[in-house]
């Protein structure tokens, strides 16, 4: 580092960055900062500038605190109507029930706010696993950082996709353009660069400034860090609070308007029963309890909670399995997926690249990398000896923005620039000492577009160009050949088209490289290049993709390749994962713009191709519109800066976590830390599961509500004894249906989850199955309740208190066992989820326990009007409590063929 102090600013303090930074050149700004632009930072004085500047966050974030959850459990329909009937209680002079309902009033907070609790530590826990990272150069050498560490006068290395982690003046630019949209509104990039701009320039026209929160859509550069944090021009312009908060899914959406609905319907059941209640003499004031019980008790408040506890409990087993959902909707489009698009370097791919041959004019050659020696024909060489090898690796190095240390064997930066790096350090070429010997002017920085990447470089008084690029774009563009510059025809460029051929079809990746002779330093790369040869590329595909791919099939999903490689390195690799069968045709980028005016028909035959080659960002965009088209929902993996709008565009955009670029990820709903796609399996895995546990939990949990509504409701109409006390329906409400349902939201789901076909994505939560199920399993809870109070009456003569305690048991008691009719179809009884899964049996060890504490503590017997019914009470309360499952045994068969599939979709269903 740099010791020089420039002079202290009395209002800033030292270190600080002086003002208008934009207006002073480079070094003035760096000295000012105590920077050498050169070596960055020392570890010592970024850290002391870290406690002196704090971390560099637009605002400290903001936990939501326990008071603010604790009040916000109390801001909903069912409190006021909670109130209401506490009120009307006290009316009536009921002082237990009024203690009652405050009781269900406390606990009912209680549980919303732990559960919400837990959800919102989820997702903050998934907000650190998400932070973004920066390249910073420290102490001479650049590393990955967390983008919050960044102080006042580090240098920071940015390249096209990066986000601009904090406010800098730029020191080195190389074609750098920078989307300043979300800064100034100004939709088209602006180029960048280290000239100073006058001082009273506003924002947009700073050129020698780079912003936080803005992109790097082209080339690539340097800044020296000026403002951080708050300091920051998005600081300044924005008060954004980031509480941890988050929005609600439309599957919670959907949830709260389901739970909104219902309390209507059951408040007009609630009436009806009064009103007939009343009009059959029974004691009016006891049928209004009744009713304000019911209608508390059968209002599924705990939907929506129950839901953000499984969406938040599910992702973060997703994030376990290195899935960051960013996108909280994403998860349940995850279940409904029909295809996955990916690309294939470094997603199929290992994108651990190693050049295995070199052809130039002068032959074809063959690395050895653990020798660490060039062949041809078999035998080693003195790679010095080939002037053409030599230079065709020259262009390797020279044109190149990565780092290579030949000692410990690893680079940073684009894999295929290692690889080139680490064949010319076998012949010799070290990047250091070739950089010295011609120092680069300009760089065209690598562009999807033209498929190319040139640096200009000084040599002696002239200059010349290194290109290197897609073979048949560079071939396209030369009219030379060889280190003597001999004249290439036709004829001879498709010589070596065939040759490019015949590499990529043993799935090779090939690069051309070439010269510009004798141009000046604002050298425009578009023809006259001097083709010098071919570079091919060993990219094994990763071992787990062939049965990630398999997996995806069996899941009823489709996987589609969309490369910008090759057709035959394409092909090659896609048939080697399992994604093109035999004899599959690839279709090839040029081959889609004719979609515009093709018939219905022939899009829909391109939309079934499976394989697409030399496709650029744009046309994956067109490709995402055909697939939905025809009815795909579209999860597409993309890394790169210009895969932002069809990330956006397909249903689920899929970012890479290492390799991909910061403004991919930006775009994506879900980020595969692990750069694996076998991980999408997993993460499909936990989408359908996450779902099937809303489903299973809501079917249980509303056929219970409507157990209690029936039970009461056919006592009243066939004129028997009220077969629940009205606090008897709150206790109901509160122990035995929420514990289980809890427990069914953090299943772990049934092996067979991706053994199905995608759920139709507008498919309701419930569906006419689940109904039905519901409907049949609430009447055969109510109806053995009424049957077991009968048979209390007649066999064993129980007075009337006693009845109640024998129906009240078989309610809860049937309810308790009813969580085993969640059970998936085509699982047995004895091996499923549910029994599977060891939160139920906490559950109903716990509800079983507070049953008995009803039944037995002297006081809450008393408050719950319960009384002793002796072994045969229990008898009867017992075994009428098994016979709705007993009998849904018989009804669904042993494979519960009547039962939902919980994922299966509608369509599915009525197929069957
Ligand atoms: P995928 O789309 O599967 O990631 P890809 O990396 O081949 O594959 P692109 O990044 O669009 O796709 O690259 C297209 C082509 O451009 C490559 O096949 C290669 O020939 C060339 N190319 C890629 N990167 C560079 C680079 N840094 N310099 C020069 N040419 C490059």
């Amino acid at each position: 580092m740099r010791s020089t102090a420039g002079p202290a600013l009395p209002d800033m303090g030292p270190d600080a960055a002086p003002p208008d930074p934009h207006s002073l050149p480079v070094d003035v700004v760096a000295e000012r900062l105590r920077v050498d632009p050169h070596a960055g930072l020392s570890e010592e004085e970024a850290e002391r500038r870290l406690r002196r500047f704090g971390p560099n966050l637009l605002a400290a974030r903001r936990p939501v605190s326990d008071l603010a959850l604790i009040l916000r459990q109390f801001a909903s329909t069912v409190v006021a109507l909670l109130a209401a009937a506490m009120a009307l209680s006290l009316l009536f002079g009921e002082w237990q029930q009024a203690a009652a309902i405050a009781a269900v009033l406390v606990i009912n907070a209680a549980i919303g706010f732990f559960t919400e609790r837990q959800a919102i530590r989820s997702m903050e826990a998934l907000r650190r696993l998400g932070a973004r990272s920066a390249r910073v150069r420290r102490h001479g050498h650049s590393r990955r950082l967390p983008a919050e560490q960044l102080v006042p006068g580090d240098v920071v290395l940015l390249e096209a996709g990066d986000v601009v982690p904090a406010d800098m003046r730029c020191s080195e630019a190389a074609g750098l353009r920078i989307d300043e949209s979300a800064l100034t509104g100004e939709s088209s990039p602006v180029e960048k660069g280290i000239a100073p701009n006058v001082v009273e320039a506003p924002l947009p026209d700073r050129s020698a400034m780079l912003f936080k929160g803005s992109h790097v859509v082209h080339g690539g550069g340097e800044g020296v860090v000026t403002g951080t944090g708050l300091a920051t021009e998005v600081g300044r312009i924005t008060q954004l609070v980031e509480t941890a908060e988050r929005g609600e899914t439309p599957l919670e959406r959907q949830l709260a308007l389901l739970s909104r609905q219902l309390v209507w319907l059951m408040l007009a059941l609630a009436a009806v029963i009064t009103v007939v209640g009343i009009a059959s003499g029974r004691p009016a004031v006891l049928m209004v309890e009744t009713s304000i019980a019911l209608a508390v008790a059968a209002i599924p408040e705990g939907l929506p909670i129950v839901a953000a506890l499984a969406l938040a409990r599910g992702m973060l087993r997703m994030a376990r399995r290195n899935a960051l959902v960013e996108n909280l909707p994403a998860v349940e489009t995850l279940g409904s997926t029909t295809l996955v698009m990916t690309d294939k370097t470094g997603t199929l791919t290992e994108n651990r690249m190693e050049v295995e041959r070199i052809l130039t004019p002068s032959g074809e050659f063959s690395v050895d990398h653990r020798r660490a020696v060039i062949l041809k024909d078999g035998a080693t060489i003195d790679p010095v000896a080939d002037p053409q090898l030599v230079k065709a690796l020259l262009v390797g190095v020279l044109c190149s923005n990565a780092e290579y240390d030949s000692h410990a064997r690893s680079g940073t930066g684009d894999p295929m620039e290692v690889a080139l790096l680490r064949a010319g350090g076998i012949a010799g070429l070290n990047r250091d000492e070739q950089i010295s010997a011609f120092p680069e002017v300009a760089e065209h920085p690598f562009d999807t577009a033209t498929k190319r990447m040139a640096t200009v470089h000084r040599s002696g008084n002239g200059h010349f160009a290194a290109v290197k690029g897609a073979p048949e774009e560079v071939l396209a563009s030369a009219d030379r050949i060889g280190i003597r510059a001999d004249p290439l025809d036709d004829a001879g460029r498709a010589r070596w088209l065939r040759q490019v051929d015949r590499l990529a079809a043993e799935g090779l990746r090939v690069l051309a490289v070439a010269v510009l002779p004798e141009t000046g330093p604002e050298a425009r790369v578009s023809g006259g290049l001097v083709f010098l040869g071919l570079v091919a590329f060993r990219d094994p595909p990763r071992h787990d993709i062939p049965d990630a791919v398999a997996a995806l099939r069996g899941a009823g999903i489709r996987v589609v390749m969309a490369t910008g490689d090759h057709p035959s390195t394409a092909l090659g690799i896609s048939r080697a994962v399992g994604i093109a069968e035999e004899g599959a045709a690839v279709t090839r980028g040029a081959e889609l713009p004719c979609l515009e005016g093709a018939t219905a028909a022939e899009r829909r035959a391109v939309s079934r191709g499976a394989v697409f080659a030399r496709v650029s960002p744009e046309q994956k965009l067109e490709l995402i519109d055909l697939f939905q088209e025809s009815g795909e929902v579209v999860a597409m993996i993309g890394d790169g800066v210009n895969d932002a709008p069809a990330l956006t565009k397909a249903d689920i955009g899929i970012a890479m976590g290492e390799r991909g670029t910061e403004v991919a990820r930006e775009a994506a709903d879900m980020v595969l830390l692990d750069d694996a796609f076998s991980t999408i399996v997993q993460a499909v895995r936990e989408g359908r599961i996450i779902f099937d546990n809303i489903r299973r939990f809501s079917t249980y949990l509303l056929s219970c509500n409507l157990a209690e509504v029936l039970v009461v409701g056919g006592a009243v109409f066939v004129g028997l004894p009220l077969p629940l006390m009205p606090l008897q329906i709150l206790f109901l409400n509160l122990v035995t249906d929420v514990f289980p349902a809890f427990a069914l939201a953090a299943g772990e789901g049934e092996g067979d989850v991706l053994a199905r076909p995608p759920r139709p994505p507008k498919e309701a939560i419930l569906t006419p199955t689940q109904w039905r199920i519901m409907a049949v399993y609430g009447a055969a809870i109510a109806a053995s309740a009424l049957f077991a109070l009968v048979m209390a009456a007649r066999w064993l003569g129980l007075a009337a208190g006693e009845t109640t305690t024998v129906s009240f048991l078989t309610v809860a008691l049937a309810q308790l066992w009813h969580v085993f009719n969640m059970r998936s179809r085509g699982t047995g009884p004895w091996r499923n989820a549910v029994i599977g899964n060891r939160f139920v049996w906490w559950a109903l060890a716990l509800c079983l326990a507070l049953i008995l504490a009803a039944v037995h503590v002297p006081v809450l017997a008393a408050a719950l009007q319960l009384a002793p019914i002796g072994a045969q009470g229990w008898a009867l309360a017992v075994g009428c409590s098994l016979l709705p499952l007993v009998g849904a045994h018989f009804w669904l068969g042993r494979t519960g063929r009547a039962l939902p599939r919980w994922g299966a979709g509608a369509r599915e269903l009525a197929r069957e």
